[in-house]
């Protein structure tokens, strides 16, 4: 067994922890089996598969955050928190 679970992290960041992440037009938590209205827009990269600039945006409502955060600050992946309203703001120009 001691081979096993080493490099399928970063694809499982996608695809197991939270049930989507597409651009966010319903705001709603990203989180796997919550509907609950989001709060936050976790901004990240992983920079294995995304260039420097690249945003990828996971949705969290406040009981959320912490955990999807820290699913991502551990990989190194998190940049930015903001809150949804911001991100709403900058759509526009998006
Ligand atoms: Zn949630």
């Amino acid at each position: 067994m001691s081979s096993a679970g080493a490099g399928r992290v970063e694809q499982d960041v996608d695809h197991d922890y939270v049930q989507l992440h597409e651009p966010p037009s319903n705001l709603i938590c990203s989180a796997r089996g919550c509907g609950a209205a989001a709060q936050w827009a976790l901004r990240w990269n992983n920079p294995r598969l995304h260039t420097p600039e690249r945003r990828k945006t996971w949705l969290a409502c406040d009981e959320h955050r912490s955990s999807l955060s820290e699913h991502l600050s551990v990989r190194g992946f998190l940049r930015e928190t903001e809150p949804v309203s911001a991100l709403a703001t900058d759509r526009a120009g998006a």
